[in-house]
Parts: C-alpha cells; sequence; structure tokens
C-alpha cells in the first residue's frame, strides 16, 4: 500500500454525482432507495466514466488497485460501503479503485473502533504509519506501535479484512519490488556518495516501486535490512534528502 494522492473531479462529474446523492438521500429519507438498482443506473452513465477515469489517472499507468496495488483497479470500489453508508455511495471522497479479488474481500466490512474507521484509507493517509513488511515472506502485517505497546488495531482491521497476511501472489508481488529497489540502491552504493545523485536515485526508485514499499524501505523498519541499512548507515544525508522526497 502507499499514501495516494486524490485528484479533483472534472465539473461535470462532480455537479452529476452531487445531484445524485441529494436525490439518493430523498428516497433513502422515503424509504424507496433501492441501492444497487440505483448505483448501477448511476455506473452506466458518463460522468461515472469519468469518475473511473480519474481513479485510473491517480494510479498512473498501471491503474493498480489502491488496496493491494498488486492487480489491476476494475472497478470503483466505495470505502464506506454504500450498502451501509448509502448518504456516501456518491460522494467523491469515499470512491476509491479496487481489484476484483479485495473488492470480494472486502464487500460490505467496514470494521469500526468507537467513531474510528479501523480500515485505512490510502488516498487519506499514510498505510505505513499502520502497516510492517515482512522482507522474508513478503506478506504484510499490523505495524507494532511502540507508543501504544501494541499492534495498530488499524493495521490488524486492514490486513485481517483484505486478507493481506495470506495472499501468495501479492507476497512474491512485493518481493519483487523489494529485489527491485534493492537493486537500485546496491548499485547506488558500488558507486559512494558523491556518485548518489538523489533525485536521479528517487526517479529510478519510484519507477520500479509497484508496491509503495519505498515508504517502508527508507523508515526506521527497512534501516534493518541491507542495502538500505548500508545506505543509511554510511550515507546519512542522502538517506535523509530520500525520505524528504518520497
Ligand atoms: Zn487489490
Amino acid at each position: 500500500m502507499r499514501r495516494i494522492q486524490r485528484a479533483a473531479l472534472p465539473k461535470v462529474a462532480q455537479n452529476y454525482l452531487s445531484k445524485r446523492q441529494v436525490a439518493a438521500n430523498d428516497k433513502h429519507k422515503n424509504g424507496v432507495l433501492n441501492i444497487e438498482r440505483d448505483w448501477k443506473s448511476a455506473r452506466q452513465t458518463k460522468p461515472l466514466k469519468a469518475v473511473v477515469a480519474t481513479l485510473q489517472t491517480m494510479m498512473g499507468p498501471r491503474q493498480r488497485c489502491m488496496y493491494c496495488l498488486d492487480s489491476h483497479g476494475a472497478d470503483i470500489e466505495h470505502f464506506r460501503p454504500k450498502a451501509v453508508y448509502p448518504k456516501r455511495m456518491y460522494e467523491w471522497p469515499n470512491l476509491l479503485l479496487c481489484c476484483t479479488e479485495c473488492g470480494r474481500f472486502k464487500g460490505n466490512k467496514f470494521p469500526m473502533s468507537g467513531k474510528q474507521a479501523l480500515l485505512i484509507d490510502p488516498t487519506r493517509e499514510d498505510p505505513w504509519k499502520y502497516l510492517d513488511f515482512d522482507p522474508v515472506t513478503g506478506n504484510i502485517s499490523a505495524r507494532f506501535d511502540l507508543q501504544l505497546n501494541d499492534w495498530s488495531a488499524k493495521g490488524m482491521a486492514t490486513v485481517d479484512v483484505l486478507k493481506l497476511d495470506r495472499r501468495e501472489a501479492l507476497s512474491a508481488g512485493y518481493l519483487k519490488t523489494l529485489r527491485h529497489l534493492s537493486d537500485i540502491v546496491e548499485r547506488a552504493l558500488l558507486g559512494g556518495a558523491v556518485a548518489i545523485a538523489v533525485p536521479v536515485l528517487m526517479t529510478e526508485l519510484k519507477n520500479v516501486d509497484d508496491h509503495g514499499l519505498l515508504g517502508w524501505c527508507l523508515s526506521d523498519r527497512g534501516q534493518t535490512i541491507y542495502p538500505f541499512n548500508d545506505l543509511h548507515q554510511r550515507h546519512p544525508g542522502v538517506w535523509r534528502q530520500c525520505r524528504r522526497t518520497i
């Protein structure tokens, strides 16, 4: 997972969503809202195609799923499920791009702790605040929060809902990306600090970072494995500059 910047919608699409939400709210108030039918009829319109196109643009040329970053983002996902939160079904900040598998695992699940959502929204926050990565198995797990002296509840719920710790193809994809990132840093280290041009290095790293692992590799946890530990110890200045431009 990685932090994703939400783009602005084209005005026509935004206006359409707003109108559909007002109409859906009215129907809901009168007890006549058929959520699935309403969404299906909207989904086939041009403005919703613009919504999909905007979500895909946010994910770059590979158009990956915003949750797992491993598979193609096939459809619009309601972060807060429309079946439970119909008042959010046409709200742009509630819409994500999601693969078939993540969509199936998530379904209408939306764990809460009091008023706090326990699922990570990658368009609002940095997932690595709550998640950890195992460089041996390639699995994603909850992060151990040293301040709380406990595992991140948000991380645990997200891993559990999306089954991020038991998807073989996903783990293999993350490990492959880790290898690519490691190769680039290893090559840069061979040249020494003087030869490391941070903007060039970061561009190279970002180009291969299909799974958003750079945020983990350049974190305190990434510092524990080679070659990121070498980069941190031998070239702390370069490390800091890289972190600033993630
Ligand atoms: Zn996915």
